[in-house]
C-alpha cells in the first residue's frame, strides 16, 4: 500500500480538491460524498493529516480519532438518517476493503442496511488499491 502522501487522492481532496459536495470541513478534517456511493447516503470523513490507515495509526492520533467518528455521528443528524439509524465503518488493508491509502471513514445510511458481513471474496475478486 502506497504511503506516499504527494500522490495521496485524499491528501488532495483535504487540499481543495474534493468533487463531490463538501459536507463539513475545518482545521483536521474534511467530509465529502462519496464518489461511487454504496448507499443512498455516503458521506467519507477524511483527516487532513495523512494517515496511511488505521493500522499506521499512533497513540498520539487518538483525539483525532474521535473527532471523526464525532462528526460521523454529528452528519447522522444533519443528514436526518439518525434516528432511523446508519453504520460507521473503517476498512483497514487489502482483506479489510480499503481502497483508498489514506483514513477514513465511512457514514452509510439512507436506507436499511444488511447484515451479511458474511460474504467472502477470493483474491481476484479483491478490489485495486488506489495508486496515482
Ligand atoms: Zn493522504
Amino acid at each position: 500500500m502506497s504511503d506516499d502522501k504527494n500522490n495521496c487522492v485524499f491528501c488532495g481532496v483535504a487540499n481543495g480538491g474534493a468533487v463531490t459536495p463538501v459536507r463539513y470541513e475545518d482545521d483536521e478534517m474534511i467530509a465529502v460524498d462519496n464518489i461511487e456511493p454504496a448507499t443512498p447516503i455516503h458521506v467519507l470523513v477524511i483527516p487532513k493529516k495523512h494517515i496511511s490507515s488505521l493500522a499506521t495509526v499512533e497513540e498520539g492520533d487518538q483525539l483525532l480519532l474521535g473527532k471523526l467518528i464525532y462528526r460521523a455521528k454529528l452528519l447522522a443528524e444533519e443528514l436526518n438518517i439518525a434516528e432511523t439509524g446508519y453504520r460507521v465503518s473503517i476498512n483497514v488493508g487489502k482483506w479489510g476493503g480499503q481502497i483508498m491509502p489514506h483514513l477514513h471513514i465511512h457514514l452509510l445510511g439512507g436506507a436499511p442496511l444488511s447484515t451479511h458481513l458474511r460474504e467472502f471474496l477470493t483474491e481476484a475478486e479483491l478490489p485495486q488499491v488506489a495508486t496515482e
